[in-house]
């Protein structure tokens, strides 16, 4: 995942081009998506996903500004992610979805940008993960992906209810649905 880093704004604040060529600045990520959301509204524009679009566009112009996860980090949230819910289903607190659901979603991250693979560099970490997870039933295919937005296991999360509705997520994605 990448991301702002909130303590690094510059003195005259952060400008933002949207898609129809107008620049927008505000003083903080905060309130520079607050504007670009309401500018959108207000013009009746593609609502989109200014979080998302933002992060993306100032990470790229201004590396330095930006916080970038690393193979290891990704490793750790997937491994506390696992834990989590493992933890959930000791509490009998699991609620999975149906498998066509679970189909749809695998379709929509197969087609992704942010699905990308955490056990490569690391085979042993992966093959001690799998064995773990092995009673959370996981889908197959995904096994061995994570969401480098939300940082779960991949072939987990399209199985349950319940999951993160981070908005850092493209539109398209499965999770901004209930
Ligand atoms: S952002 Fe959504 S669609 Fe993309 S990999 Fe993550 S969960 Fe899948």
């Amino acid at each position: 995942m990448i991301r702002l880093n909130p303590n690094l704004v510059p003195a005259d604040g952060l400008q933002y081009t949207n898609p129809d060529g107008v620049a927008i600045t505000a003083p903080d990520f905060r309130q520079l998506v607050a504007v670009v959301t309401e500018y959108r509204r207000l013009g009746n524009l593609p609502r989109g996903n200014p979080e998302l679009e933002i992060t993306e566009q100032l990470c790229k112009a201004h590396p330095r500004l930006c916080i970038r996860e690393t193979s290891r980090t990704r490793l750790a949230r997937v491994q506390d992610y696992i834990e989590t819910v493992l933890t959930e289903k000791a509490a009998n607190r699991l609620r999975r979805v149906e498998a066509d659901e679970q189909l749809q979603r695998a379709k929509i991250c197969s087609a992704c940008r942010f699905n990308v693979n955490w056990d490569k560099k690391c085979p042993p970490c992966g093959k001690k993960l799998f064995s773990r997870m092995a009673c959370l039933r996981p889908y197959d295919p995904l096994k061995g992906q994570t969401c480098s937005q939300v940082g779960d296991e991949l072939s987990v999360a399209v199985t349950l209810r319940n999951q993160d509705q981070s908005t850092l997520v493209p539109t398209e994605c499965w999770r901004h649905k209930k």
